[in-house]
């Protein structure tokens, strides 16, 4: 299948004039009496030098930017609900409102001024329904357009930008299942690379799938060096079977296989993360059956506290366990980290900011809806 990425300029303004009402960039630009420089200079005031808004673009025509604006034409899809900072000022984590009143929260975590990444989200909700997640258990809302996904980065950067710092990485890590909103991901991708705006490296954005085995198979075709991370959270189908619904769509034989597909094809290392639940999947058995699993692939295990949260019977493992858990892992020669936990006080697990303030939406069948 032919790779979605498009030209960052073309994704930007084809979602930002259909909400004004147009159906592509050239009938928009036919009615303002755009010519292409002005294009060029309004997508990069936006994307580049992070104006707030179209109204602050000095360089534009002041009636310009006032027919814009009553048109409907806008810089930001996403509106900040609450931005809380942790007590230790390492972790913002943000909810933000879209037009149709939607919720999806996005974090920036400032690893001591070494790094400062972005955790996105790509839809409202989610369908897959992980028993331990706070985003699954409320359900599936809808898909989030390219610069819903990229203005919620861009926020962040601008904030960032006010205190003389920048973007390092970007994770899709928030709420949301990333392969099952693929092309606008692929489109955020490019908005967020894009040299005109952002750009980020590939290397320093990262995917994670629950694992849809067949957009494995076509991300590995995208030919890009983005990082691929998968939530594996067990040591085997019996495990994975009670906390993931997904896994009786996708089961682990046919999850590593096309893993190993992906590095055969990209020669790219693939990140598995798997999160600790204290007696679901931490038990040391539990580590030595997923060493044998991980054993002698470009695999690297990332190993996470959990964040509990009230819409789930879960608890995390203690820390002593994490560790017994990781030394198993190291001992059989798995590169293994643990998850540095950050924003605990401000509830900064996928889901649980939004899980305040909104009700359940419906619940959706995880594995029907890929
Ligand atoms: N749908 C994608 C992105 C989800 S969020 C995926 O499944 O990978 C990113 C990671 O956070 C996933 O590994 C997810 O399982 C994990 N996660 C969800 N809730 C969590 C919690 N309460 N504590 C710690 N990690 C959690």
């Amino acid at each position: 299948m032919a790779p979605v990425i498009r030209d960052a300029q073309t994704i930007w303004f084809s979602d930002k004039v259909r909400r004004a009402g147009f159906p592509d960039v050239e009938a928009f630009a036919a009615h303002f009496e755009l010519k292409p420089y002005r294009l060029k200079q309004i997508y990069r005031a936006a994307a580049k030098e992070l104006v707030r808004d179209i109204e602050d673009v000095t360089t534009l025509p002041k009636e310009l930017r006032t027919q814009l604006t009553a048109a409907g034409f806008s810089f930001s899809s996403v509106a900040p609900v609450v931005v809380q900072r942790s007590s230790d000022k390492q972790t913002s984590k943000g909810l933000f409102r879209l037009a149709d009143g939607s919720e999806v929260e996005a974090v920036l975590m400032e690893h001591y001024g070494d790094r400062n990444t972005i955790c996105i989200s790509s839809q409202a909700g989610c369908a897959f329904a992980c028993a331990f997640c706070s985003t699954g258990q409320a359900g599936f809302t809808r898909q989030l357009e390219a610069t819903e996904i990229f203005d919620q980065a861009r926020y962040f950067a601008e904030e960032l930008a006010s205190r003389g710092k920048h973007i390092t990485n970007i994770v899709f890590m928030g709420m949301g299942e990333p392969f099952h909103n693929y092309d606008s991901v692929m489109n955020a991708v490019a908005l967020l690379h894009d040299a005109q705006g952002l750009n980020l490296g590939h290397r320093h954005i990262t995917i994670s799938t629950v694992g849809l085995v067949d957009k494995i198979d076509r991300f590995a075709e995208e030919g890009i060096q983005v990082n691929l991370a998968i939530s594996l959270h067990a040591p085997s189908d019996d495990v994975r079977n009670r906390i993931m619904p997904v896994n009786k769509k996708f089961d682990m034989d046919e999850l590593l296989a096309a893993c190993d597909r992906y590095i055969e094809k990209t020669n790219r290392k693939v990140f598995f993360e798997y999160v600790m639940l204290r007696g679901i999947n931490d038990s040391e058995d539990d580590a030595r059956e997923l060493a044998r699993r991980m054993k002698g692939h470009l695999y690297h295990v990332n190993l996470i506290p959990y964040n509990t949260t009230p819409d789930a019977p879960f608890a995390g493992s203690e820390q002593d366990q994490i560790w017994k858990f990781a030394a198993i892992l190291d001992g059989a020669g798995i590169p293994t980290t643990v998850r540095q936990n950050m924003g605990r006080d401000i509830a900064a697990a996928c889901g649980q900011l939004r899980a305040e303030t909104q009700p359940k939406a419906h619940k959706t069948a995880a594995a029907a809806a890929s």
